[in-house]
Order: C-alpha cells, then structure tokens, then sequence
C-alpha cells in the first residue's frame, strides 16, 4: 500500500485484511508499540517518529525481518507504510516478491484537513474523524468502547515535515517501480468524506483480475 501520510492506508489495508484474510505489517503501528513496550528500541525510534522523520534504515528493516518471518509460508500480506525508501525497497525485494503497488492518490489539502482531526481508538486501533467520521459518543469507539486519542504526530508542524519527507524520499521510489513495469493500480480521493468502501472494493476486483487474490 503506498501513498502520503493521511492517505488512508492503515483503513485500506484493516478491510483488505477482513474481506480477503490476508495479514497486514505496518511499520507505523509497530513502531507506536514499541515506543510504549520495548524501552530499549522504543527510546531509538521516539525521536523520529514524533519529528516525522524515517526511522534509521538498519532498525526498519530489521522489524520488518521479524514480522515478516511470522508470516506463515504461503499466506498473502499487505505492507502499509513500507517501503519509503529506495533502500528499503531494495532490501524487501531481497527477501520477497512485489506483486502489486496499490497507490492512494490523495491531494495536500485532504490531507491536512484528515489528518488534524483524526482521532483513533486506543483499544482496537480504529480510526475516526472529528469532523466527518465522528463516533455515535464523543471520545469513544464505536466499536470497542475504547477511549479515542489523538496521534502525537498528527499536529499541523510534523504533518508538514511528513508530506515533505514523503515528497523528498518516498515518492521518488514511484518512478523506480515504473521503471521497473512493477504491476500498479492507483485509487484517486478527491473529496474530504469520500467513503472507504467503493475504494476497497474497486482494488480487489483489480487483485482478482490479476489472479492475486
Ligand atoms: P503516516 O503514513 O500517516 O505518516 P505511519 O503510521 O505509517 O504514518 O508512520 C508514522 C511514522 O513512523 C513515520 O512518520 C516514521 O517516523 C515512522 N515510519 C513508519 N514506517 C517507516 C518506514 N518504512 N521507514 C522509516 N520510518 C517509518
């Protein structure tokens, strides 16, 4: 799953996984974890992701290493949030095949309006929006009854250092998979409430045509 941050990724990939059973590894997730469980890489990676930096490659890839092998043999996956680098996805190629790029295409703007009022539930990890996806209760989940918070790095500054570290590192990589004829099926938002459910279903007709799923 590739795309800026605020892209919907992470809501992408949870229905993929439910629809079509497949595992997801996000990066993103993993290293929120481990901030609040494991002191010691917790204490490598707080700084870069409170900034809205790339983590160091060496310990990125090395997570990814982990979760990747507890993957059962066979079973399909969906990366959220890897690769962001030219390096990393020169180490995934090293390890497995790249069947498909599915590319969120979102505007600036939607970004921006998305991600500073995103809200997100504590217990499942559902996410929601002050504005345009409010749950039935202010602050709770709908689905859980988890408290909701607000990611540190969802404020106006590090989402600006996000999109431009997604402009300078990330997106480049684009070109690198073009160059390369990897398969790409690109979804376009073009409005703040467009819903997730025509967008998730439009990829998997295109993983079915392509007998990926
Ligand atoms: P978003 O895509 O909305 O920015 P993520 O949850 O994917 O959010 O990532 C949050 C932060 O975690 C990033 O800003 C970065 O600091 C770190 N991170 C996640 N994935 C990677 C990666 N593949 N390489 C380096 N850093 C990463």
């Amino acid at each position: 799953m590739f795309g800026p941050p605020g892209a919907g990724k992470g809501t992408y990939a949870s229905r993929l996984k439910e629809k079509l059973g497949v595992e997801t590894i996000s990066t993103g997730d993993i290293f929120r974890e481990l901030i609040k469980e494991d002191p010691e890489l917790g204490r490598k990676v707080r700084d870069y992701v409170e900034k809205g930096l790339l983590v160091p490659h060496e310990v990125v890839v090395e997570v990814l290493k982990q979760r990747l092998s507890k993957i059962p043999e066979g079973k399909g996956f969906i990366l959220d949030g890897y690769p962001r680098t030219l390096e990393q996805a020169k180490a995934l190629e090293d390890v497995t095949k790249i069947d498909v790029i599915l590319l969120i295409e979102v505007p600036d703007w939607i970004i921006i309006e998305r991600l500073s009022s995103r809200r997100i539930c504590r217990d499942c990890g559902a996410v929601y929006n002050t504005r345009f996806l409010k749950p039935k209760v202010d602050e709770v989940c709908d689905k859980c009854g988890g408290s909701l918070y607000q990611r540190s790095d969802d404020n106006p500054e590090v989402i600006k250092k996000r999109l431009q570290v997604y402009q300078e590192q990330t997106k480049p990589l684009l070109k690198y998979f073009e160059e390369k004829k990897a398969p790409l099926v690109v979804s376009k938002t073009t409005s703040l409430d467009q819903p997730p459910e025509p967008i998730v279903d439009k990829m998997i007709e295109e993983l079915k045509r392509r007998k990926l799923v």
